[in-house]
């Protein structure tokens, strides 16, 4: 039998087959080429063992085989990871994509969902009752990385970040206890993983506060690529409510049939809306968007809310090249727009764009030190994600996307949102996390002092 550990006990690894009952993928399986790919092409990486878990016994049993051997352990929810943390060479996956079970409480108004569930199944699930909470914009997305970095998308201004819905996780710590995480119980674990990331253990399930969202005003706006549109945009954020959810997106216009042809992969701006309050309100959302500037194409209308989370899906399929850059900003200075028209001119694909996030409202309502997540004072986070269909101009785009980031820096925060991150900002986790630094890395020293939860924006212990 293959394998890529050199010191592999065979003993071990039918302990191991005997614990789990989910898959155990090796190198020489017909399903091992399938199941090692991640969503970012950029990462081909080949791990000794693959371990599908079905439950939370099947995730004790591999974090204790990990430790044990002292092996490198890669955790996977949804894959998404940019900087591919979700897979290794030569250690062991742990993929928790077959865990997607979810309970909806409709009285309680809370969601448990398991970790390895994406966006589009939490949302279709709260969906028949009305219900949503704060996810991402892309539905193939997993909750699990997603939540435990902090947790953008159309709701965050209304209802805050994912992580500031949580209101229990449970966790598999790194000596392979199981603990319910709560703010009561453990309440220092349940601090760090709302923005830690997945430093302090492999969440099982998260159970999430639910709000009213059933059908939305959402759908994309495109204007011409322009300092007055983005100004335009930052003057709606400023001045609307807080159930008004808005990215700004700069990218290539799109080949579709709702946009004239000759704006198709010219650079434009466009606004992503989400707005969930009342429809009899929906006609002043449109003036306002009209009040950006000129409109150059437009698809609006009232759409179920999970829909407007699948937007994006058809241009970002798995298996694209990816490499981000993340900011956060008080306002967007005027300084920081002309560097979005300076590099939104030499975007590099269709499948490439600068989102901006919202941040304010609720998010702002949850002091520095209450979560991880720190940036309580930006307004907005940026992510620099360009995308390509082939390696071969990847060193291209990299050069062109850390100098677009280095533009932007003089006019942001020190620190970005570790879920924009790349893995060559591994020196910046430090600043990410501001004054909750230390506390993490206290509690890192203290739950996770051998530091096997290292494949991630790392706290070391
Ligand atoms: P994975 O690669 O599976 O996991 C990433 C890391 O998270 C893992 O290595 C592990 O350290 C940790 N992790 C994941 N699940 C668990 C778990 N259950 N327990 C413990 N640790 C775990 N971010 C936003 O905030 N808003 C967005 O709208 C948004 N859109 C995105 C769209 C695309 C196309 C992409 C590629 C990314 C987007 N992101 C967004 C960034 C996203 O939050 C991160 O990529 C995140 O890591 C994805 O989580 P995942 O579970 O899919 O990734």
């Amino acid at each position: 039998m293959t394998t890529y550990l050199p010191t592999f006990d065979d003993n071990l690894l039918e302990r191991l087959r005997g614990a789990v009952r989910g898959d155990i993928i090796e190198p020489d399986d017909p399903g091992y080429d399938e199941a090692r790919k991640v969503y970012n092409a950029m990462h081909d990486k080949r791990p000794a063992i693959i371990v599908r878990a079905v439950d939370a016994g099947d995730v004790i049993a591999t974090v204790d085989f990990a430790r044990e051997q002292n092996l490198l352990l890669a955790v996977r929810g949804g894959s998404h990871s940019v900087p591919g943390h979700g897979t290794c060479d030569g250690g062991v996956v742990l993929d928790l994509g077959r865990m997607r079970g979810i309970r909806v409480d409709p009285e309680a108004r809370t969601v448990r969902a398991e970790g390895g569930c994406t966006w589009a199944d939490v949302n279709h699930a709260t969906h028949a009752f009305g219900l949503a909470t704060t996810g991402g914009v892309v539905s193939s997305t997993g909750i699990g990385g997603l939540t435990l970095g902090g947790g953008m998308g159309y709701l965050a201004r209304r209802c805050g970040l994912s992580c500031d819905n949580l209101v229990s996780v449970d966790l598999v710590t790194a000596d392979g206890r199981f603990l319910t995480c709560t703010e009561d119980h453990h309440p220092d674990l349940f601090w760090a993983v709302r923005g830690g990331g997945g430093n302090f253990g492999v969440v099982t399930s998260f159970a999430y506060r639910l709000h009213p969202v059933a059908d939305i005003l959402g759908g994309p706006t495109f204007y011409p690529l322009d300092g007055d549109v983005m100004r335009g945009y930052r003057r709606l954020i400023a001045e609307s409510e807080e159930n008004l959810g808005a990215l700004l997106v700069v990218t290539l216009g799109p080949p579709l049939p709702f946009l004239p042809e000759r704006w198709h992969g010219r650079p434009v701006c466009a606004v992503i809306t989400c707005w969930t309050g009342s429809e009899a309100e929906d006609d002043r959302v449109r003036a306002r968007l009209a009040e950006i500037g000129p409109i150059v194409g437009q698809h609006v209308g009232r759409i179920p809310y999970p829909v407007i989370n699948t937007l994006f899906d058809a241009l970002l399929p798995a298996g694209l090249y990816h490499y981000w850059k993340g900011h956060f900003s008080r306002g967007l200075p005027d300084p920081a727009i002309d560097a979005h028209l300076t590099y939104g001119a030499t975007i590099p694909s269709l499948e490439s764009a600068t989102v901006i996030f919202p941040i304010d409202g609720a998010c702002h309502r949850v002091g520095p030190e209450e979560t991880a997540f720190v940036y309580r004072d930006s307004d907005f986070a940026t992510a620099l994600s360009p995308a390509l269909t082939t390696r071969a101009d990847c060193e291209a785009t990299i050069d062109w996307t850390r100098d677009y980031s280095s533009a932007l820096q003089p006019h942001s925060a020190e620190g970005g949102y570790v879920n924009f991150m790349d893995q060559d900002d591994q020196d910046r986790v430090r600043v990410n996390y501001r004054q909750n630094y230390d506390r993490l890395t206290e509690l890192k020293q203290r739950y996770d002092p051998g530091n096997l939860f290292r494949l991630n924006h790392n706290i070391r212990p």
